[in-house]
């Protein structure tokens, strides 16, 4: 059986990515904080269309939290190894920067930076050792752009794209690959406070996305024929890049 773990898999695009992978072939490791329903109703989703998923909740920001999640993991499937990690989870919690309290710029770098750093770095050793891993990371448009009042947001993000492309180098000779799939405007609970009607008009697609729109670039970037692509940020945004 080959094992995927989704971090954030609860809802909206991580949803979307469990639910695509699990099509795709693999036992879905469902990853979420709190939000115990909404990832049963992932893992039941799944289940009702003959596939595998297993609920495995943790904070990403937890160095401690992860360790002990994935050390269960391991002790209770022994033999087997993830080979494909998306890092989805994230957070955001705007502020402009002369109002930006130490709680908000600790928690979004904590939950989008840091956590794609214990993650990754819990579950790449035995990827280095098979000598097979896809490493997928979910930044966003506001990572390659700036955004008023996103200075923590913009600043994780940004950074998830330049570790990734260091990692990328990394363990590419070991055949793992490390990308960032990186959307714009996407119908979640994130956007919600978000006036569509207002922002559509700046897109050339002229709507927001789903989330099954990010997670087919997901599913690309874990399937064999993704094999020599690493290091990539691939936009799903609907033609708004600026
Ligand atoms: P969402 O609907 O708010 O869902 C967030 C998910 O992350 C939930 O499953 C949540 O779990 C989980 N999560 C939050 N903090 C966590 C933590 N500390 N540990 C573990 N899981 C945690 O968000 P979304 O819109 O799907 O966003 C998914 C990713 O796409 C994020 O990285 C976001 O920055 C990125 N993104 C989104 C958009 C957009 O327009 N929506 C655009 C660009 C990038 P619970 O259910 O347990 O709370």
């Amino acid at each position: 059986m080959k094992f995927a773990l989704v971090t954030g898999g609860s809802r909206g695009i991580g949803h979307a990515v469990c639910i695509a992978l699990a099509r795709d072939g693999y036992a879905v490791i469902i990853n979420y904080a709190k939000n115990s329903q909404a990832a049963e109703e992932t893992r039941n989703m799944i289940v009702s269309e003959g596939g595998n998923a297993m609920l495995l909740p943790f904070n990403v920001a937890c160095k401690e939290e992860v360790d002990k999640a994935l050390d269960l993991w391991e002790s209770e499937h022994s033999g087997e190894y993830i080979s494909v990690l998306v890092n989805n989870a994230g957070i955001r919690e705007d502020n402009l920067m002369i109002f930006m309290q130490d709680e908000q710029w600790d928690k979004v770098l904590g939950t989008n930076l840091f956590g794609f750093f214990y993650v990754t770095r819990r579950i790449l050793k035995n990827m280095l050792t098979k000598r097979n891993g896809r490493i997928i990371n979910i930044t966003s448009l506001s990572g390659l752009t700036g955004m008023p009042g996103q200075t923590n947001y913009s600043a994780s993000k940004a950074g998830l794209i330049g570790a990734t492309r260091s990692l990328a180098i990394e363990v590419a000779p070991r055949k793992v690959t490390v990308n960032c799939v990186a959307p714009g405007f996407i119908e979640t609970d994130m956007t919600r406070d978000i006036n569509q009607e207002e922002h559509k008009g700046r897109i050339p697609a002229g709507r927001f996305g789903k989330p099954w729109e990010v997670a087919a670039a997901v599913s690309f970037f874990a399937s064999d024929s993704a094999s020599y692509i690493t290091g990539q940020v691939l936009s799903v945004n609907g033609g708004l890049h600026t």
